[in-house]
């Protein structure tokens, strides 16, 4: 398995997510997706949005995680990310203890020894566990340092969330070493000992930069270029130039265009000459994905996907181009990926997933329910822990 399919951070499993990981077990759980397509669809439990069979959820969650997710241990605080936000959208974020919580993420930051070893190319961010935090050699030195750009941008979520203040973090030799991870053709690695380097890693870093207000550690014209150099002829993007076009990957990119400030968000309504996109059809990509059950594709001639509702939802949204989603559609797809536990499954009538149940609440806040706090969609957070608020 490739090192980022395991390790860390919300944009490798949502990337993973329909596609390349989980498609084996869900064929052993539906015979033949052409069967489940064809049938008709499951009526949801219920037709409202369950708060506190969530809260239930969540709050079991945050105690203890089932052994289900012993194999994501490497993923921990992804999962705590997950948990936490989620959490604070549901306005519960008085269970959390926050001291605790800080205090147990800023643990995972890789610190440098001294300046000297910010030169050895190294990336100062977080850890996604323990398991993947080695200890110290005899002068104080870190001498593995696994530290990964997906871990990092969910751990200053997590400090964001809870309102922690970000000043307690090492951010100069976080930005600083950012740089290491950049390529010559604007992409990120996700660790600086390597890996792939696509559109999630430019997302993850631009995030990590738009938090703790410093973009001294992107060359953010180079990160532009590799950005529109994703865009496929049919308006979307993929993972990495020339790749088809995929609902994570064109989020990764519109989602990191805002944040860098190279679109505003009146991009349909300027598309005409100045945008650095094709706004249109880029447009008309995202509209098509919403399928005949209501729920959005992450990718032509896939099912419909829990998660998709927010990824792509939040590029219309980012587009100016939200008011044209079927959103009563969209709800009634999603109430029937609620779980009666508590929680959203990627397809409907499953057992949910932290994974699945937080981008649930995403997209939920997208439709403005009202139970939920609303979502600033760039950084996929609630919207005052994005604002520092
Ligand atoms: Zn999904």
């Amino acid at each position: 398995m490739p090192e980022t399919a395991v390790y860390g951070g919300a944009i490798n499993s949502e990337i993973e997510d329909e596609d390349y990981e989980d498609d084996g077990e869900e064929e052993e759980e539906n015979s033949s997706p052409e069967l489940t397509a064809q049938s008709s669809p499951r009526p949801p439990f219920s037709t409202n949005f369950e708060k506190d069979r969530h809260l239930i959820y969540l709050k079991m969650m945050y105690e203890l995680l089932p052994h289900h997710y012993q194999s994501q241990e490497i993923n921990r605080v992804t999962l705590a990310h997950f948990i936490i936000s989620g959490l604070h959208f549901l306005g519960a974020t008085d269970r959390v203890e926050k001291d605790v919580v800080a205090n147990w993420v800023l643990s995972f930051q890789a610190l440098p020894s001294s300046r000297v070893s910010l030169k050895k190319g190294e990336f100062y961010g977080f850890f996604g566990s323990r398991s993947s935090q080695f200890p110290l050699d005899k002068n104080g030195d870190l001498t593995h340092n696994n530290s990964h750009l997906a871990s990092t941008y969910c751990a200053l979520a997590i400090l964001k969330v809870i309102g922690h203040d970000l000043s307690t973090v090492d951010s100069e030799s976080l930005s600083l070493s950012l740089k290491n991870l950049q390529q010559d053709d604007g992409s990120f690695m996700p660790i600086h000992t390597g890996g792939e380097t696509d559109l999630r890693f430019v997302y993850c870093a631009a995030a990590i930069c738009d938090m703790l207000g410093n973009w001294s550690g992107m060359d953010k014209e180079k990160a532009k270029n590799y950005i529109l150099n994703c865009q496929s002829y049919d308006g979307g993007f993929g993972l990495i130039p020339g790749s088809e076009s995929h609902g994570g990957g064109t989020y990764c990119a519109i989602a990191s265009l805002r944040l860098m400030g190279f679109i505003g968000s009146d991009l349909l309504s300027n598309a005409s000459s100045s945008s650095i996109i094709d706004a249109s059809l880029l447009l008309n990509w995202s509209l098509q994905r919403q399928a005949s059950d209501g729920g959005f594709q992450g990718r032509t001639n896939k099912r419909s996907d829990t998660c998709y509702a927010f990824w792509i939802g939040a590029v219309l949204k980012l587009i100016g181009g939200d008011a044209f989603i079927d959103k009563t559609a969209l709800r009634q797809f999603l109430l029937t990926c609620q779980s009666k536990y508590g929680g959203f499954s990627k397809f409907p009538g499953e057992l949910p997933d932290l994974y699945h149940s937080y981008y649930g609440y995403t997209a939920f806040s997208l439709l403005e329910e009202p139970e939920l706090s609303p979502l600033c969609p760039e950084l996929g957070l609630p919207l005052l822990a994005a604002s520092g608020i």
